[in-house]
């Protein structure tokens, strides 16, 4: 492949690469094959500044479920930007949309009742809920109750708390995690359990780690458990048979909450609406973004069951305020655009969609599973990744410098297939409303794409 070219300034490659700062993005990459500069999109594709089409089997980052042209959306976007088209929710304000989207989370949430609180994003939601869980245990006379559990590989966002929360290496590039947060291990059984033990003995075990941090740091100090029903960006893992509902019972009896990330799984990724529907535990509070807003607008949501509404009231009422809120918590577009997308996920049949296409997706990823190279295919609905392996036998790794997954998406792009490389998996979470022609388009240009990488490397 020739070099990219960077000399003219006024390409929109070498104009992004000029004045633009890139996060999460692998630099080299972008040296030698240049940025993908879109302009549009139609249905699951977008579309580069070449007129190039891409199927986005990633679905934007995990949100843009309906695709990138739903009608519906943009219309209820442009009928409040008409009607009322900003607006805070500080100072006994607060716009009738969002009012009206609080008692719709509620309606469709595992709760009989509870409270929501918005952001702009899944990470400011992550900070909010660490917050509220601050003020209360210090109110409560608790002020040492600070730490946080979560799990290694576990993604909750870049804010300082919630990477702080998030279970990977490139955070102490930052100096992060501050202190207090605590990362158990990861239930991924197919890497993190012993040869001799069998699923259910690997979730117990993670139940007797959590059972002796606890012991060793007192129930007293811990604020809450924070975990995704599904891992994401730490590589789609389910968890290990069981897990939930062992944690679940350890955290009850220590009155510790159990908070629920949903941020990728909510609205309907695992089949589901909540992915603790899918998993079957009922979580204190969920964390929501990405599907909320089906990505038209950013926005996030603290979603408190009756036990946590009821704690933290208890201590807002003598201070008589919670002093905590952003400029455009509960934006009455992003209100607006979320009732539309709850609206089109489940009763437009978005979600049935993840249901009748997921065992499609699945059997056309275990097709491709079927090359020596993949150690294992693993997800559910409609988020799954393979796992290169050098080799499959011993789960060996392919050396990092041969970049084997960053290699598969490349081939992919210029096949005009978006997937995403994390670790050593590639990750495939396509648009709810993928038909099957796209599905198989899918799965056809990831198999050639692999096929093409594995003969250079393996
Ligand atoms: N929590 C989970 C589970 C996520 O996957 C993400 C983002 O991918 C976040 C939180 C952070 O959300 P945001 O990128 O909107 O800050």
């Amino acid at each position: 492949m020739p070099a990219h070219d960077h000399s003219p300034l006024n390409s929109w490659e070498a104009r992004a690469e000029e004045y633009s700062l890139y996060g999460f993005t692998d630099l080299p990459s972008v040296r030698d094959r240049g940025t993908v500069v879109l302009t549009h999109g139609e249905g699951p594709y977008v579309f580069d500044t070449n007129g190039k089409r891409y199927l986005d089997a990633n679905s934007g980052l995990w949100n843009m479920v309906a695709g990138f042209d739903h009608k519906g959306l943009a219309e209820a976007a442009k009928a409040q930007y008409d009607r009322f088209p900003g607006y805070h929710a500080f100072f006994g304000r607060m716009s009738d949309q969002t009012v009206a989207l609080s008692e719709r989370l509620i309606e469709v949430s595992p709760f009989d009742s509870g409270k929501v609180f918005y952001t702009n994003s899944g990470s400011e939601a992550n900070d909010t809920m660490v917050k509220m869980l601050w003020f209360m245990t210090q109110a409560e006379g608790r002020p040492q109750g600070r730490k946080i559990l979560t799990r290694k590989n576990a993604y909750h966002g870049v804010t300082a708390v919630s990477a702080s929360m998030t279970g990977k290496p490139y955070n102490s590039l930052f100096g992060l995690p501050m202190e207090g947060f605590i990362h158990l291990t990861c239930p991924h059984y197919w890497r993190e359990g012993r040869a001799d033990e069998t699923e259910a003995e690997f979730s117990a075990r993670l139940g007797a780690e959590l059972e002796e941090v606890i012991a060793r740091e007192g129930a007293d100090t811990i604020a809450g458990f924070f975990a995704e029903p599904v891992m994401g960006a730490g590589g789609v893992i389910p968890p290990s048979a069981g897990y939930f509902q062992i944690v679940q019972q350890i955290l009850r009896k220590h009155n510790i909450p159990l908070i629920a990330d949903e941020v990728i799984c909510g609205f309907g990724r695992t089949g589901n609406i909540w992915g603790c529907d899918t998993y079957q535990f009922v979580p204190d509070a969920i964390i929501s973004s990405k599907v909320l807003t089906a990505g038209y607008f950013p926005m996030g949501a603290v979603i408190l069951g009756p036990e946590l509404s009821a704690r933290l009231q208890a201590t807002i009422d003598p201070v008589e305020e919670f002093p905590h809120g952003f400029t455009a918590s509960g934006h009455p577009v992003g209100c607006a655009v979320a009732l539309k997308a709850i609206d089109v996920v489940l009763n437009e049949g978005l979600a049935d969609m993840v249901k009748i296409g997921a065992p499609r997706m699945e059997a056309g990823l275990r097709e491709i599973a079927k090359h020596p190279n993949i150690g294992e295919l693993r997800g559910i609905g409609y988020m799954w990744a393979l796992e290169a392996v050098q080799d499959r036998a011993t789960k060996t790794p392919f050396a990092s410098d041969l970049s084997v997954s960053e290699r598969i998406a490349n081939t992919c792009t210029d096949h005009g297939l978006i997937c995403r490389p994390l670790g050593q998996s590639v990750v495939l979470c396509p648009p709810f409303n993928l038909t099957n022609e796209q599905m198989d388009e899918m799965c056809d240009k990831l198999n050639s794409a692999l096929n093409a990488v594995f003969r250079q490397v393996a």
